[in-house]
C-alpha cells in the first residue's frame, strides 16, 4: 500500500463573497494524493488545501514534502497492512528537518497531511472524525453536535457598514447565532462603529472581533480599554504574535475574553504563548489552526503539552473555517469551530445542505473529509486530476 501520485496547484481566494472585491492577492495550495488502493474501479484519493490566510506552498510541496511521501513507498503502511499511517507518513515528510525554523514548511507539511487523513479515512471506509477519534482518543467517541460561529466581517473598500450589516443578517440567515468580525486596518473610531453596527444585529457575547496582529502595544491597551464595555465575546489576534509582552499588558487590563494563537505554527511556540502571553485558563480561547501547525501530528502536540498544563479542551476553537476543522473539533472534544460560510469560496462553510441548528452543527458522514459533499469545492479539487 503506497501513495503512487501527489499533484499540486496554487489558485487565488478571496476574503469576500464577490471575488471582485480586491482580496490582496492572497492565494492557496491544494493538492490531491493518490494511493494504490482501489475503490468501485477507482483509486482512493485524499485531498488538501492549505487551510485560510497564508500563501499557497507550492515549491515547498512540490520540491520537499510531496518527494518524500512518494518515496517512501511501503514504509507509510499501517503495521497490518490494511491501510497507510497517516503518523508514518508525516514522519517520512519530516525526515531530515531540523527544530525550529517553522517558517512556513508547517504549512505544507499541514497541507499534505490534510489530504493523507483523507485517503486513510476514506480506505478505513469512516467519516474523519470517527478515524481520527479512534487514533488520537480511544474509547472516545467523536462529537455529533458542535458549537460554530461564523467568520467574516471584512471591511469592504466602500460602503462598509451597510455591507457589515448585510453580511451579518445573511449569516443570521443562513443560521449561525455567532459572528467574528475584522478590526484593526482602521482607526479605533471606525472600529467601533463596525462593532456597534454588528451589536444591532447579534448579541455582544455573541459577536467576537479579530484584529489580525495589527497593534503596537500602545494600540493594542488604547483597544482594549475602548471594548471593554461592550462585553464581546472575544477579543482576537491583539498584536503581534510574538509580542507576549504586550498580549500579557492586555490580559493583566482587559477582563474580557482573549483569542491568541492563530500566527504561532508549532507546539515550540505554543509553549511560549503559555509562559509568556498571560493567557487564562478559565477564558481565554486558544485558535491554533490544524493545518497551518504542521497538521494533526503538530496539533496534537500542541494540545498535549497545553491540556498538562492545564487548560481545557474546551479552549481550542481552531482557525480555519472548513470541513476538516470541523472533523478535528469533533474527533479531539474541542471547544467549536469557526466557519465560513460567505468568504474564501469554495474552501469555506459547510456541506451542502446543512444548516446550523441552534448555532450548532454535526461534521459530515462521508468517508474521509467529506469534499465530495461540497460540490463547488470538490469540482475544484477535481481539476487536479485533469491531463
Ligand atoms: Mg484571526
Amino acid at each position: 500500500m503506497r501513495i503512487v501520485d501527489i499533484r499540486e496547484r496554487s489558485i487565488a481566494i478571496s476574503r469576500y463573497r464577490d471575488p471582485a472585491i480586491p482580496a490582496g492577492g492572497l492565494t492557496t495550495s491544494i493538492v490531491a494524493l493518490t494511493t494504490d488502493v482501489m475503490r468501485d474501479g477507482r483509486p482512493v484519493i485524499g485531498y488538501g488545501f492549505s487551510s485560510i490566510g497564508r500563501f499557497a506552498q507550492g515549491g515547498l510541496i512540490r520540491e520537499r514534502f510531496a518527494p518524500r511521501l512518494l518515496d517512501a513507498g511501503a514504509a507509510i503502511a499501517a503495521a497490518d497492512g490494511s491501510n497507510l499511517d497517516p503518523l508514518r507518513g508525516w514522519s517520512a515528510m519530516m525526515r531530515g528537518e531540523k527544530p525550529g525554523g517553522h517558517g512556513e514548511r508547517c504549512v505544507a507539511v499541514g497541507t499534505l497531511d490534510m489530504a493523507l487523513w483523507d485517503a486513510t479515512a476514506k480506505i478505513a471506509d469512516e467519516p474523519l472524525s470517527r478515524f481520527l477519534a479512534h487514533v488520537a482518543r480511544p474509547g472516545r467517541a467523536p462529537l455529533r453536535d458542535l458549537p460554530v460561529y461564523a467568520g467574516g466581517g471584512y471591511p469592504y473598500p466602500g460602503g462598509d457598514l451597510a455591507l457589515l450589516s448585510d453580511e451579518i443578517r445573511r449569516l443570521r440567515d443562513l443560521g449561525y447565532t455567532r459572528a467574528k468580525i475584522k478590526i484593526g486596518a482602521a482607526p479605533l473610531a471606525e472600529d467601533l462603529r463596525r462593532i456597534v453596527a454588528a451589536m444591532k444585529l447579534l448579541p455582544a457575547e455573541h459577536l467576537a472581533v479579530d484584529a489580525m496582529n495589527s497593534y503596537d502595544r500602545g494600540s493594542s491597551l488604547a483597544t482594549a480599554s475602548a471594548l471593554a464595555p461592550h462585553g464581546l465575546w472575544w477579543l482576537e489576534d491583539i498584536c503581534d504574535p510574538l509580542d507576549f509582552e504586550t498580549l500579557a499588558a492586555v490580559a493583566a487590563a482587559y477582563d474580557g475574553p482573549i483569542a491568541a494563537g492563530e500566527a504561532l505554527f508549532s507546539a515550540a511556540e505554543a509553549r511560549l504563548l503559555d509562559g509568556y502571553g498571560g493567557l487564562r485558563r478559565d477564558r481565554d480561547i486558544l485558535l491554533f489552526d490544524p493545518v497551518h501547525c504542521y497538521g494533526i501530528p503538530g496539533y496534537l502536540r500542541i494540545i498535549e503539552h497545553l491540556t498538562a498544563r492545564g487548560w481545557p479542551r474546551s479552549a481550542f476553537w481552531p482557525h480555519g473555517g472548513h470541513l476538516f476543522c470541523l472533523h478535528v473539533v469533533s474527533a479531539l472534544g474541542l471547544g467549536g469551530a469557526e466557519v465560513n460560510p460567505l468568504c474564501f469560496a469554495p474552501f469555506g462553510g459547510l456541506a451542502d445542505g446543512t444548516v446550523p441548528a441552534s448555532g450548532r452543527v454535526a461534521p459530515p458522514q462521508r468517508p474521509g473529509i467529506g469534499f465530495e459533499g461540497k460540490a463547488d469545492l470538490h469540482e475544484l479539487l477535481e481539476t487536479l486530476l485533469d491531463g
